[in-house]
């Protein structure tokens, strides 16, 4: 049997979408993309969402609406995807690395206070898998010291904290609609905030720092005229990604429910052993489970999670690592980054892997990948 690590969860729904949408032949962002961002908006709860086409332009325009400068600083966990910090790096500021919980594997609430200094702009959490973080905690902190809170919520579709959706957590919320998300329009991203001013900064820097973009544009008399106030990017999405997005979003719970189901099965079989911890969620949150993350009990194990991953690979099994610490990257080397202030970050990384969850999993398929990981846990313990 082959199971791969992810297969996109797209039916005939989507294609009839977006070929409607073809067919209709307004193709870049424009009234598709209009209804897509109220029904986002509506959905998570928040103020104001501001469609992009990638989370990484939503965190970038997130910093840019905060006016970040060079120099400044945004925390960031020490273990995250390279896009969390990167932007911060446009604005030639630094992101600073903060230590993550061993067993959520999301920023340590704990040791973001004494990260902060006169530079600090903004707290960047990772809702990790899915699981929010300690939102009440790190807004606390927030507000204390006047900065910001941008989530990268890339995981989180849905994702619930204490019974609120995220999406209104924080200050902005960054999501994430890339091939292999939760709920995927291909590439896309939405950055959702209650706050006007900035929503008002993200939509005109999203299209080269224009002041109206091309959809408000063709209704009105002078319809050829527009201003450009900045020097701004090329972020917009496309009304194709967007008629695949309304239908990922009103599908969105449904197909939660099926990942759900998959790490409930896997939390029976891995949940009892002692040679392997699942990723803890915590009693007052709702992963969206975009991954299934487990760490190797090493001091019980005789293989490493290098060998680990090899013979599930063997035995057809697609898994990954989240994430390779920031700080082992050359670019971040280079920087002078390294992993002293996150020894969590480096135990993690020595013994986590993800397994497969997808929609589309079959239980003949879960059962095989359950099977072989008891199978090779008990074969390999010292
Ligand atoms: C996927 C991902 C991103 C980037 O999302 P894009 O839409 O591809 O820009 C950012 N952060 C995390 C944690 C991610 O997993």
């Amino acid at each position: 049997m082959n199971v791969p690590f992810h297969k996109p969860y797209i039916t005939e729904e989507e294609v009839a979408s977006a070929a409607l949408q073809l067919r209709e032949g307004w193709l870049t962002a424009g009234s598709r993309t209009v209804e897509f961002e109220r029904a986002f908006r509506d959905y998570v709860g928040c103020g104001c969402a501001v469609a992009v086409n990638s989370a990484t332009a939503a965190l970038h325009l997130a910093l840019a609406a905060i006016g970040l400068k060079e120099d400044d600083e945004v925390l960031v966990p020490g273990m995250t995807f390279t896009a969390t910090a990167e932007v911060a790096r446009y604005f030639r500021a630094w992101p600073v690395l903060v230590d993550i919980e061993r067993d959520t594997h999301n920023i340590d609430p704990d040791k973001i206070e004494e990260k902060i200094t006169g530079r600090t702009r903004a707290i960047m959490p990772m809702h990790f898998a899915g699981q929010p973080c300690d939102m009440d905690e790190i807004c606390a902190v927030a507000k204390r010291h006047g900065i910001a809170v941008i989530e990268d919520a890339a995981h989180c579709m849905p994702s619930w904290y204490r019974g609120r959706k995220v999406g209104a957590l924080g200050d902005m919320t960054c999501f994430s609609f890339y091939a292999t998300k939760t709920m995927t329009t291909g590439e896309g991203g939405m950055l959702c905030t209650d706050n006007a001013e900035w929503a008002r900064t993200a939509g005109i820097l999203r299209l080269h720092g224009i002041d109206r973009d091309a959809w408000e544009r063709v209704n009105s008399p002078r319809f050829w005229q527009y201003d450009v106030v900045e020097a701004g990017y090329k972020y917009n999405t496309t009304d194709i990604a967007s008629a695949i997005g309304l239908v990922q979003l009103k599908n969105v719970e449904t197909i939660w429910e099926k990942r759900k189901r998959i790490a409930e099965r896997y939390g029976e079989a891995f949940g009892g052993r002692d040679d392997i911890n699942p990723v803890a969620v915590r009693p007052d949150r709702v992963s969206s489970w975009y991954l299934y993350t487990v760490d190797l009990n090493l001091e019980c194990l005789s293989i490493g999670r290098d060998e680990f991953i090899g013979l599930m690979r063997d035995r057809g099994i697609g898994l990954s690592v989240h994430f390779i610490p920031l700080y082992e990257f050359t670019y971040y080397k280079k920087l002078g980054y390294d992993g002293r202030d996150c020894p969590n970050c480096a135990w993690v990384f020595d013994r986590t892997v993800s397994l497969p969850i997808f929609p589309g999993m079959t239980d003949g398929e879960i059962d095989y990948v359950i099977g072989n990981v008891t199978g090779l846990l008990e074969k390999n313990r010292r």
